[in-house]
């Protein structure tokens, strides 16, 4: 089968859509830039202009019917927080702004003066209220939601359920910085994805690949999206127990679910649960692959071996 692959930016990392029909790859990365325009346009931080930051803008409490799409993100994130005992909080906008990730990863300076770090647990996602029925939502002041772990797996999933109704039940495979969704109908031997610290890193004959033939694969480092103030490393993953960026045993944590947005929630979640996560993974049944800090490897949850090719001849 030949496939057909597009590559572009979305939420200021690698977009990337792959068709089984070269010939649907126009109208399936259309239907998945829609998705993205829709999800950047109602949940992103790092724009004025969106729904959530016209809604955290107003000063005091926030009352507001929301969209169906903003209303769907707070939903998702509420339940990630619910699932995971609060390991992933979308209260945590705080504490990813006081530890210096403040605009989009892209114009982040790499190095910086010192800056204060102290513990301060984040206010906790159960002061959010949502009801789905009349998309309300309150948020207490100074509470800043911040939607970004779950809300890119979300445009994934949706946005590769999307192409796939396009092409009339067609193979679609989207992947957004490492949250990586497949919809339709796929190739014979599985989706092919080549597990990575860096969504970035070239395909090479040696990286460690798994197949999928549906649902959802994300993985959550600590490795990629970092920066240096006054000599202190920090990362993007906060504890939301501490508001800082989590010090646990895994620096990259990669999942497979029957969904983008459930593998997004554990790799995000275990990263956050240390040593911990293992166990909770293989309870859950959810295939995984941790990397410690010293770069092993472990995996659980009925992640396969690795298979070493044979190499060229
Ligand atoms: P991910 O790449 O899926 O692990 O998501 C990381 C992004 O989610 C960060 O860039 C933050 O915007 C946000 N974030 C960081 N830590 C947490 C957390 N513990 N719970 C929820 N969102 C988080
Ligand atoms: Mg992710």
């Amino acid at each position: 089968m030949t496939i057909a692959a597009f590559r572009g930016t979305a939420f200021g990392t690698l977009m990337q859509v792959v068709v089984t029909d070269p010939d649907h790859l126009e109208s399936a990365t259309s239907a998945v830039e829609r998705v993205v325009d829709t999800i950047d346009r109602t949940c992103s931080r790092f724009r004025d202009d969106s729904e959530l930051s016209i809604l955290l803008a107003s000063p005091g409490r926030h009352e507001s019917t929301v969209s169906e799409m903003l209303g769907r993100a707070i939903a998702c994130a509420l339940r990630a927080a619910e699932l995971t005992d609060g390991a992933v909080d979308p209260t945590v906008g705080g504490a990813v702004r006081n530890a210096g990730y403040t605009v989009d990863f892209g114009a982040l300076a790499p190095d910086g003066a010192p800056i204060p770090l102290t513990i301060h647990p984040v206010p906790g996602w159960r002061r959010i209220t949502y009801a789905p029925a009349t998309r309300a939502v309150e948020i207490p002041a100074g509470i800043e939601v911040d939607l970004g772990a779950t809300a890119k797996a979300l445009a994934s999933d949706l946005a590769a359920a999307a192409a796939s109704d396009a092409l009339g039940g067609g193979g679609v495979l989207v992947s957004l910085g490492g949250d990586v969704a497949v919809a339709g109908m796929p190739p014979d031997d599985g989706w092919h994805v080549q597990i990575a610290e860096n969504s970035q890193a070239p395909i090479t004959r040696d990286g460690e690949t798994i197949a999928i033939h549906s649902g959802g694969v994300a993985t959550s480092s600590t490795t990629v999206r970092r920066w240096r103030r006054g000599g202190v490393e920090l990362h993007h993953i906060i504890d939301p127990a501490t508001g800082l960026p989590a010090i646990g045993p895994w620096r990259t944590v990669s999942v497979v679910a029957g969904n983008c947005v459930d593998a997004n929630i554990a790799a995000t979640a275990a990263i956050v649960r240390g040593f911990a996560a293992m166990a909770w993974l293989e309870t859950a049944g959810l295939p995984a692959r941790l990397v410690d800090r010293s770069g092993d490897v472990r995996r659980v949850g009925g992640w396969p071996p690795r298979v070493l090719r044979r190499p060229e001849r």
